[in-house]
């Protein structure tokens, strides 16, 4: 059984039958079915029924975000947005997939040579509950418009979530089994990578999952691609606007209650604003109202599990064990469900949880560094490579860092690391290879076609 727990209460919600190895490939071969009738379609046909889901999620998308709320424990009101940032992504890949597959000539001593982006096929999708929408519209939403499939292994503590994203499709009219979700759990993810009609995995996840599903799916010699773990830094340069800094520092902290792969994690702040930044951050951080994740003025909800919350306290645990100060919250609240304050470490240095591992929650890791050259070299000092931010106020001394120093696949200048339909989204070293979005996304999942006529 999959099992639904508010995390808000801890109450048992819903529970779901697994599907049998013998039902996931059965639908495999009805989602091949409708892919052979997709494929054929033309851009203009398939944009309809893409902006016609964009139609499906704005109507619905009050009851779309209580359920992310209820499954996973988002704040609401950022649950809503995200039904919209799906509509969006839906709109733009109905709109400008046709410019980006468009196929490309060359001059050749051939009568007529070129290239042309054909589907791939099915796509197997596993994803993540934290963004439990965005995630998995922004894997199909391209994907859909290139002419492939999807199938979705969603996270186990989301299968209401994945079930509502196959019905989208099916009300928008796409073909009844082009979209299909399985309800099956980690353990069943190889069995159908293995399966021949699955041509490409996509992964966003855990370093640990990605790389076991890469190594299943190198072995196969199918294309993946990995979108894992983050441990973003944040520079704060000893011009910075530190207004600005701490409230974007803090918001990007306390993003979805702190479990998102492209918050800040580690604020990498120089000696001459340090104790300044440190004093605003917290004071910001402490007014961040925790509480009733439905309730439309919540900052911070729940965790999404209490396992979870239980592992970040962990590593806050043994950062201050090895030294650090906890200057703001760092208990676990005396509640039922998976609650975790804002919570600020200061003075973390290497060999720390905090400064090497990944934080999934509202804790903030402050790291004191002398100068700009000592928080670059703090920035890159992480097996991660996602996302970057730089507080400074000479923006073409941030764009420089940003584009030359920082080894991250996302660098922003005063301004909240965030992903976008219209841009390449993905990391590098640990945090994974590839693109998601923008014209190097859709373009991961189809076979570049060289055609050649004498
Ligand atoms: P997770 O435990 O890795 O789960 C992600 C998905 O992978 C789930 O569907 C999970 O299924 C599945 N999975 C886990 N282990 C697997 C295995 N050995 N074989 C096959 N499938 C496996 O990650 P999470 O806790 O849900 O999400 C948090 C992580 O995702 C963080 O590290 C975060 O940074 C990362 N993330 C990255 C991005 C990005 O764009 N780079 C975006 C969001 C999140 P079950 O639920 O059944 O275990």
């Amino acid at each position: 059984m999959l099992q639904v727990i508010n995390p808000a209460t801890g109450i048992l919600i819903r529970q779901y039958p697994k599907m049998s190895e013998l039902s996931a490939l059965n639908i495999l071969e009805r989602v091949a079915e409708s892919h052979d009738e997709w494929r054929e379609t033309d851009f203009p046909y398939r944009a309809e029924r893409m902006r016609a889901a964009a139609g499906v999620l704005r109507g619905r998308a009050g009851e779309f975000a209580q359920l992310m709320t209820l499954e996973m424990g988002k704040p609401i009101a950022e649950a809503r947005s995200e039904v919209e940032k799906c509509a969006i992504s839906c709109e733009y890949y109905a709109d400008h997939a046709e410019r980006m597959l468009a196929p490309e000539t060359a001059n050749t001593e051939a009568a007529r040579s070129y290239w042309t982006y054909r589907p791939l096929g099915i796509v197997l999708a596993v994803m993540p509950w934290n963004f439990p929408f965005w995630q998995v519209f922004r894997f199909a939403t391209p994907n859909l418009m290139a002419g492939n499939a999807g199938v979705l292994k969603h996270a186990s503590n989301v299968p209401g979530c994945a079930l509502a994203i196959e019905e989208i499709f099916r009300e928008a009219n796409f073909p009844h089994d082009l979209f299909r979700t399985l309800l099956v759990d980690n353990s069943q993810v190889s069995g159908i990578i293995g399966d021949e009609r699955v041509r490409a995995i996509t992964v966003t996840g855990s370093v640990a999952a990605g790389k076991a599903i890469a190594e299943k799916a190198g072995a196969l010699a199918k294309k993946t691609v990995l979108e894992l773990g983050g441990s973003d830094p944040c520079l704060v340069l000893a011009d910075a606007d530190l207004g600005i800094a701490t409230e974007t520092c803090a918001k990007s902290r306390l993003i979805n209650s702190g479990q998102s792969c492209i918050a800040a994690k580690r604020f990498v702040v120089v000696d001459a604003v340090h104790d300044a930044f440190v004093e605003r951050f917290v004071e910001r951080m402490n007014r961040a109202k925790m509480g009733d994740p439905m309730r439309d003025d919540t900052e911070v909800g729940p965790l999404a599990r209490t396992d979870l919350r239980d592992a970040l306290h962990d590593q806050v645990r043994r950062t201050v064990e090895a030294g650090a100060r906890c200057v703001l919250g760092g208990e676990i609240p005396e509640r039922d469900g998976a609650w975790y304050p804002p919570t600020v470490l200061v003075d973390v240095s290497p060999g720390m949880p905090a400064y090497g591992e990944e934080l999934f929650g509202p804790v903030a890791a402050v790291i004191r560094v002398r100068d700009e050259e000592a928080a670059i070299k703090v920035a890159n000092d992480t097996s991660f490579g996602l996302g970057a931010a730089i507080f400074t106020r000479d923006n073409e001394r941030g764009e420089r860092i940003a584009r030359d120093r920082l080894e991250a696949g996302s660098c922003f200048v005063n301004a909240l690391v965030k992903s976008d339909p219209r841009l390449p989204f993905g990391g590098i070293k640990e945090s994974g290879y590839g693109r998601e979005l923008s014209d190097l996304g859709i373009r991961e999942f189809v076979n570049a076609k060289t055609v050649w006529v004498r």
